[in-house]
């Protein structure tokens, strides 16, 4: 298997150095470039599976970047946002990043959600059922089994569902899930998606009381363990 290469746009020198230092270790190749034009460079020039986009950046600001790479671009996006700014890290998700870790993160931290979302791709590129350990999706007969048993799900309850089982441990905000799941978006859409998220969660846990594999991200929104 050849490596995957995870490019890292971030203007703190020592920061980006326990990034590689880390990534490098667990077996990935590495590139760092500490503004974003120097970024977008390398993504024009080489194969880069992931990013890691800080959103600070000195040139130009990392939401910029993202805006830009996606024009072109599928990659996995991780943004490193500042910590208290949970504004910045729903615009990321917004405009399209797939994760975020806020600063001051470890290392550690950081590999293991570049893992996930390499392995989600890898998931994803399996056709149509989405299976996790304890999931399975009929996109045909629109139904969905957890540990088995079949779900009785609304239309809503489904998409949500469905959706978050799409895109393992991606957090979806409360606006991204109600565009893709509402056939008319409603105007209070926090508490429409909370409510159907509470609903959801009672289903899962009627089958399994230990059930967490629902994920609330303190005002930004949900993910779904990939379990
Ligand atoms: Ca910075």
């Amino acid at each position: 298997m050849t490596k995957k290469h995870i490019l890292v746009i971030e203007d703190e020198s020592s920061i980006a150095d326990n990034i590689t230092y880390a990534l490098t270790s667990e077996g990935f190749t590495c590139s760092w470039v500490g503004i974003g034009s120097e970024g977008l460079a390398v993504i024009k020039a080489q194969h880069v599976d992931l990013v890691i986009l800080d959103v600070g950046l000195p040139d130009i600001n990392g939401f910029e970047v993202c805006k830009i790479i996606r024009k072109s671009s599928d990659v996995p996006i991780i943004f490193l946002t500042a910590r208290g700014e949970e504004i910045d890290r729903v615009v990321g998700l917004e405009i399209g990043g797939d994760d975020y870790v806020v600063k001051p993160f470890s290392p550690r931290e950081l590999v293991a959600r570049v893992k996930v979302i390499l392995k989600r791709l890898s998931i994803n590129s399996i056709k149509n059922k989405v299976i996790t350990k304890t999931f399975t999706v009929d996109e045909e007969k629109r139904r969905i089994k957890y540990c088995d048993v079949g779900l009785e799900l609304t239309t809503y309850e489904y998409g949500i569902l469905k959706l978050l089982l799409t895109y393992p441990e991606r957090v979806f905000t409360r606006e991204q899930l109600m565009n893709e799941v509402w056939s008319t978006p409603e105007e209070s859409f926090d508490r429409a998606v909370d409510t159907h998220i509470k609903t959801i969660r009672a289903k899962l846990r009627a089958i399994a009381p230990q059930d967490n594999s629902l994920t609330t991200h303190r005002g930004v929104g949900y993910s779904i363990k990939l379990a």
